[in-house]
């Protein structure tokens, strides 16, 4: 198994980070990604990649909700992107979460025009760091991780806007429809990030996965966030994979071990054969 998306670098495993790296290892997790959110976490990340050689490869990106000095922070990408070999531009996209859950909140109250300028203002922001991003990666021709919430229809608009043979990416933790994947498979060579959502009780992913097809899906974790049921709500690792592999063989009705097999599959043909070339 490959986690095409960790943040390992996350100051939440500082404390055990060697055993959960052990304990990955143990349950048969090859590789992780580890996806960059912002300038903030470039050193912890570096140094996190450092410590474990072809095991933990390293994507550079600014992640959408981490807006604040945007022409210095498009800036380090920029640098980050010369600098050397990357994995990944990501995580890259949209999230509009937080904007939504504050408006429901106003609902019914009289709307502030400052609030609702500067929520365009976020969103435009947003939209314009993800299309540079976007175009990056066609410059340097490497793959995207895409972080899309609550904020379909401007993903998918933009994407469309860069259609092209060499777009390619996983859509992570990807919780839209199957129309919706569908749509996104043709802007390009896309995947989709399964982790511990799928194993949530009434969590409706499972019966799409299906129409997306085993060839389109791989296996993330977004550790520390999203652990699999029985874990969900503490703190999630690698070594919980299994348990979404379980999941989405269940839904295939084939073996764990197969899935594992298939997504790494996607994983390498999508991120490199680098991935795949260590030996646990
Ligand atoms: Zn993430």
């Amino acid at each position: 198994m490959i986690d095409t998306h960790i943040h390992l670098y996350d100051p939440d495993f500082d404390a055990d980070r060697d055993e959960v790296v052990a304990r990955a290892k143990a349950a048969g997790v090859k590789a992780m990604v580890l996806a960059s959110v912002s300038e903030k976490e470039y050193d912890a990340m570096l140094r996190t990649e450092a410590r474990y050689p072809h095991y933990c490869f390293a994507s550079i990106g600014l992640q959408p909700e981490e807006l604040h000095d945007l022409e210095k922070q498009m800036q380090w990408v920029e640098t980050g992107l010369k600098s050397r070999k990357w994995l990944a531009i990501g995580e890259v996209g949209l999230d509009y979460h937080y904007d939504n859950a504050a408006s429901q909140k106003q609902k019914g109250e009289s709307a502030s025009i400052h609030d609702y300028t500067s929520v365009e203002l976020n969103h435009r922001q947003q939209q314009e760091a993800f299309r540079q991003q976007i175009r990056w990666a066609l410059d340097y021709d490497l793959p995207l991780l895409i972080h899309s919430r609550d904020a379909f229809q401007d993903t998918l608009r933009i994407l469309q806007e860069n259609k092209n043979s060499r777009l390619r990416g996983v859509m992570h933790c990807y919780s839209g429809s199957a129309e919706w994947g569908k749509e996104i498979m043709k802007c390009g060579d896309f995947y989709f990030g399964i982790g511990g959502v799928v194993t949530f009780k009434n969590a409706k992913l499972g019966s799409i996965l299906p129409s997306l097809g085993m060839d389109r899906l791989v296996l993330e974790t977004d550790a520390p966030y999203l652990a699999p049921t029985p874990h969900r709500g503490t703190r999630n690792e690698s070594a919980y994979l299994t348990l979404v592999a379980q999941k989405i063989a269940e839904v295939f009705g084939t073996s764990s071990d197969e899935i594992g097999k298939i997504t790494d599959k996607n994983a390498c043909q999508l991120l490199g054969n680098e991935l795949n070339s260590i030996d646990t």
